[in-house]
């Protein structure tokens, strides 16, 4: 056995239920914990996932009794480095399958074996790894509802056991050279309300969500004005928890909510493969035929999308969904969905900036994830809403916030204006309240112009 391993944590901000602890401890007696601060990652992260890293970290380095050692740099330099300043003969990790993060690694085994040193990768972000679930003749799915099934019959492994104590933790001090420690940086000035971040803030969050919410789940994860989803998307994007975790905790439950959860945890598998797959996703339509759809530019265009940005589209389900994301770094999910078609589809503009805005702001923003559910909903993805069903803002709001709280939370110039009427203040009999402004299109107009312009697309198939 030898003496030393690193193990170098990313996506894995947690010490229960990590398999790479167990390879760690079985390939050297003692083991150094490794963060990196990647400018390229940290830089298009926002201020809001920059400061619930930072706190993860802040987390994490307790939990292993302040023995984590932060680094600074490219990965493919500093890594390398660790391991020989340390003599360690392996550095381990938990696989990572995005465009990014696969490169990156490949970098770091080419820099580490060229040192006969060795990266081993253990274990993922997913209950399945990206890849792994096949077609009978081994292609991938581009179609949900045959992955969930496949996904659910290949099965995945029990959470494994482990804690802090798993892993003999070697003192960063110890270690001579190297790359400088830079300790964990302090917070980004952010305004939104984060989430507390950590392990054990996941495991209350989770606790908290099984003991109530779980059982309602499937009624109540559309209603953005209840308490109805279980806020685990931030958790599980730093592997503050492992989905396995969260199906094993599920698995003695046979209710139809619990079995609606494991589908909304296989649609975060579903997109990872699909990015895996199809790295260019992330930036260009997966349905290429898409690449003929007219978009909206000039003035106009760049007004309209910065009174999205900002909330004040006159929509106020719109307007409702894109403030509580910047109150909160983080939106419900029918919002993210209702505010997504408003963008693409009423004031004709690509996904991708409007992709981009969320992953500035939101704190659970996951490349996979958000790529192709603005995807799922600009009708140019996997599996996609078909691009002439188009959300109709005011019918969105009446339907999932029946009683208008949602949109009055979050909308104070909105607050005067009782139930459901909320929806249209324009149709008030006074007009909209002083300070709320009209809508900035007419959503009947700008269905046809909608239709209209996938025209184009159609003509390409
Ligand atoms: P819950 O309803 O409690 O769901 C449980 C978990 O299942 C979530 O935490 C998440 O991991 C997974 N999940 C649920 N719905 C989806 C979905 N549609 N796609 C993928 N996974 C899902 N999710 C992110 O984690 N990061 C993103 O950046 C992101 N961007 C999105 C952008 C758009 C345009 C859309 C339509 C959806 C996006 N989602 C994203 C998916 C979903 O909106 C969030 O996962 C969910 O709102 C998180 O809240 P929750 O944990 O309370 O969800």
């Amino acid at each position: 056995m030898a003496d030393t391993a690193v193990v170098w944590f990313r996506r894995d901000l947690r010490v229960r239920d990590q398999p790479a602890f167990l390879a760690a401890a079985g390939a050297a007696s003692r083991s150094l914990a490794l963060f990196v601060l990647d400018p390229a990652l940290l830089r298009p992260s926002g201020a809001a996932r920059r400061t619930f890293l930072y706190r993860s970290l802040r987390a994490l380095d307790e939990a292993l009794g302040g023995r984590l050692l932060v680094v600074h740099g490219d990965p493919a330099e500093v890594v390398p480095a660790v391991a020989d300043a340390a003599d360690a003969a392996s550095v381990h990790i938990a696989a990572d399958f995005g465009p990014y993060g696969t490169g990156r690694d490949e970098a770091v085994e080419k820099s580490l074996a060229d040192a006969g040193r060795e990266l081993v990768r253990t274990g993922s972000p997913y209950a399945v790894a990206p890849g792994r679930v096949r077609k009978d003749d081994g292609s991938p799915f581009r179609v949900f509802t045959p992955f969930r099934r496949a996904w659910t019959e290949h099965g995945w492994r029990r959470p494994a056991e482990t804690d802090a104590s798993t892993v003999a933790w070697l003192d960063p001090a110890a270690v001579d050279g190297g790359p400088r420690a830079v300790g964990i940086p302090d917070d980004d000035p952010v305004d939104a309300g984060l989430p507390d971040a950590g392990e054990d803030a996941a495991h209350r969050q989770w606790t908290a969500f099984l003991a109530d919410a779980v059982t309602t789940y499937g009624d109540d994860r559309n209603r953005p004005d209840k308490e109805g989803t279980s806020r685990m998307s931030v958790y599980l994007k730093y592997g503050a928890v492992h989905p396995r975790t969260l199906l094993a905790d599920l698995a003695s439950r046979r209710s139809t909510s619990a079995e609606t959860y494991r589908t909304e945890l296989a649609w975060r598998e579903f997109y990872a493969d699909i990015l895996f797959q199809r790295p260019d996703s992330a930036r260009a339509n997966y349905d290429r035929a898409f690449d003929a759809l007219p978009l909206a530019s000039g003035r106009e265009a760049e007004e309209r999308f910065d009174a999205w940005r900002e909330g004040r589209t006159g929509f106020p389900i719109v307007d409702a969904g894109m403030r509580q994301l910047r109150e909160q770094a983080w939106m419900h999910n029918r919002l993210r969905m209702i505010v997504a078609s408003f963008l693409v589809k009423d004031l004709h503009l690509p996904w991708w900036r409007g992709a981009r805005h969320f992953m500035q702001l939101l704190v659970d923003g996951d490349l996979a994830s958000n790529q192709h559910g603005w995807q799922w909903t600009a009708g140019s993805g996997t599996d996609p809403a078909p691009y002439f069903r188009i959300f109709n803002p005011v019918v969105q709001g009446e339907r999932f916030d029946p009683d208008g709280d949602y949109v009055r939370r979050f909308v104070p110039e909105l607050r005067g204006v009782a139930g459901k009427a909320v929806h249209q203040p324009w149709a008030l009999p006074g007009g909209a309240p002083a300070g709320y402004p009209e809508p900035i299109v007419d959503h009947r107009v700008e269905r046809q112009e909608a239709l209209a312009r996938y025209e184009r697309v159609k003509a390409q198939r």
